[in-house]
């Protein structure tokens, strides 16, 4: 990895009260203007961000270990997505591609046909978020097939558009009461090795989600199969070894596409470039977003050719899909992934982290509240239960994420909760955080663990 320069000092930092008068002024303000739906997890107000470090409008300076889920993989103001978008700006902000095209957008559909998984002739669209990506995937699929049928997971999160809904699992916060939601989505089981109540392979859960498949919809009523291969806000689960291989097999014998969402898990956030390279897995489509921009806003979907070029001209697109600006800072962003090694640093950070989790485990022993440690790379959880049920009832405890969560952030570390359950912490950091300020902030999560144990 080639030297990284931080433009704000790496050091955690609290200057006073929390959360300070500008924070609390500026949220005072908020109340009055933003709609109460939009929740913040942290409540204090940005002023500057770099490397591992977000710095609030009183002075503090907090350790991220959340990158504004998974998006700052590179950091909040990498030099060199900072002068690529400058540079852009300075030339045309927006032209629409699906007027006059740029060179921009077909740069990146380049890398990405490349960095995506399998050798296969590919084709890529950009979109804004990933909701979108997703949206369009489902769209590409079912015209290329001619089928309905969508088969999503448990424990899924795909977004907050109505299809996306739809696909996403958990009623609270993200479905109550906002339906009816999009028809001809179906839910099955996920592998979930935590919580199988048996020892159950992952060639098995696969089964136990195919015969599902095969009995209540039918094999040949489905044009798409959509899964994260690592769940993110469902709780970072990791599904058995072969779970994914099994499924994707079943999937092209059966004319059905394989949709890899790797909105979360993209962008060598897991160690490598798409979370699907671990299983050697092929999808026909991916989803993108997230970490692909730098922090800008885009997204993508990519392709086998044959799927992709079976939607009419003018059937895909959206004003601002491949923004220009978006664009330069997205590959701006690929190469420092690339210049930094940043796969071999979320590798690391999986090392770092099972280490000092591992050794934590052994220290509360039995009664302690760690469930399980797991993830990939730099996309790593905590799942936590009640004193002493690990191993027997694994009951779990969203209270003590809670409170670890809310004891990280008065220390000046800014870490998010997820899981279906709400029982799970979860490491995202900025992959060009530093191996000190990572320290200082894992030594704060695991006194905030051994507190709330
Ligand atoms: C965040 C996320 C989405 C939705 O992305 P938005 O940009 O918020 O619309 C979809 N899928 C996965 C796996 C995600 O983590």
């Amino acid at each position: 990895m080639s030297e990284i320069h931080y433009r704000l000092e790496q050091k955690r930092h609290l200057a006073g009260s929390f959360p300070g008068p500008k924070s609390a002024a500026l949220d005072a303000r908020r109340k009055a203007v933003v709609a109460g739906g939009v929740a913040s997890s942290v409540p204090v107000y940005a002023a500057d961000a770099d490397g591992g470090i977000i710095t609030d409008v009183d002075g503090n300076s907090f350790i991220d270990l959340g990158s504004g889920i998974a998006v700052t993989t590179v950091g909040a103001s990498e030099e060199r997505v900072v002068d690529a978008v400058r540079e852009q700006v300075g030339h045309f902000t927006h032209t629409c591609f699906m007027v006059t095209p740029y060179e921009g957008y077909v740069a990146v559909a380049e890398e990405l046909n490349a960095l995506t998984p399998g050798t296969h002739e590919k084709r890529t669209v950009l979109f804004n978020s990933g909701a979108e990506a997703v949206e369009n995937a489902v769209k590409v699929a079912r015209l290329a097939t001619g089928r309905d049928a969508i088969v999503a997971f448990d424990h899924a999160y795909h977004g907050r558009t109505n299809l996306t809904m739809a696909l996403t699992a958990k009623a609270m916060p993200y479905k109550t009461n906002f339906g009816p939601f999009a028809p001809e989505i179906y839910r099955v089981p996920m592998s979930y090795p935590y919580r199988e109540e048996s020892d159950i392979k992952g060639e098995e859960a696969a089964r136990r989600a195919i015969t599902m498949i095969e009995k209540q919809i039918g094999a040949s009523s489905v044009a798409g199969i959509l899964i994260e291969p690592i769940q993110g806000e469902g709780g970072f689960i990791v599904p058995a070894d072969g779970f994914l291989p099994t499924l994707a097999a079943w999937a092209k014998d059966n004319g059905v596409v394989f949709i890899a969402d790797e909105v979360q898990s993209g962008f060598c956030r897991t160690g490598e470039w798409f979370a699907s390279q671990h299983e050697g897995v092929v999808p026909d489509i991916i989803t993108m977003a997230k970490g692909i921009g730098g922090g800008l806003p885009l997204s993508a979907i990519t392709g086998r050719a044959d799927l992709m070029d079976a939607v009419h001209p003018g059937g895909l697109g959206g004003t601002y899909g491949g923004n220009p600006v978006a664009c330069a800072a997205s590959l701006a962003a690929i190469k420092t992934m690339k210049e930094h090694d940043l796969n071999g640093r979320a590798q690391n950070i999986e090392r770092i982290v099972t280490a000092r989790f591992t050794a934590l485990v052994e220290e509360l022993g039995e009664a302690g509240i760690i469930g399980e440690i797991r993830g990939r790379g730099a996309m790593m959880a905590i799942e936590l239960v009640k004193p002493g049920t690990a191993r027997t009832t694994k009951e779990v405890n969203p209270e003590a994420a809670k409170a670890i969560a809310a004891a990280c952030l008065r220390a000046g570390v800014i870490i998010l909760t997820c899981g279906t359950y709400g029982n799970v912490i979860r490491l995202l950091p900025p992959l060009v955080i530093s191996d000190e300020l990572l320290g200082d902030g894992l030594d704060v999560l695991a006194t905030a663990v051994r507190l709330a144990a």
